[in-house]
């Protein structure tokens, strides 16, 4: 098994704020939060970075997307307005090598990103 911190979370070894589970699907509280709502949206499945994605994962990162709006909703920031984003590698800012979506809202985002 690959030395992956998420799949740690998944597996219960190492506690987080889960928010969202399916089968496929994981969505906890991020730990160092950049925003007021800051959750990570992650595939069970180990893919370390967007670069491995194919055209078996396009159901599943589908999934991310669809499940990033519902908690959008249920965190009451749908209307006010969110940000969703993946990191790829280092240049991305890319630090834990297990794709996740990062969820994003609270307070208004600064664009360009740094
Ligand atoms: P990345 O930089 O790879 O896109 O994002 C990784 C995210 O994982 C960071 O926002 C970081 O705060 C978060 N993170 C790192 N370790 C842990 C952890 O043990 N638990 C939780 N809940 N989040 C973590």
């Amino acid at each position: 098994m690959p030395d992956d911190l998420f799949l740690k979370i998944i597996n219960r070894e190492i506690p987080a704020d889960i928010v969202y589970e399916t089968d496929e699907i994981l969505a906890f509280r991020d730990i160092n939060p950049q925003a007021p709502t800051h959750i990570l949206i992650i595939p069970k499945e180990h893919i370390r970075t967007m670069n491995e994605m194919g055209p078996g994962h396009t159901e599943m990162a589908g999934k991310l997307f669809l499940v990033a709006a519902e908690l959008a909703e249920s965190e009451g920031i749908a209307q006010e307005g969110y940000r969703v984003v993946m990191n790829c590698n280092r240049a991305g800012g890319q630090a834990v090598y297990h794709i996740h979506l990062h969820l994003l809202g609270g307070r208004q985002m600064g664009w360009p990103p740094g």
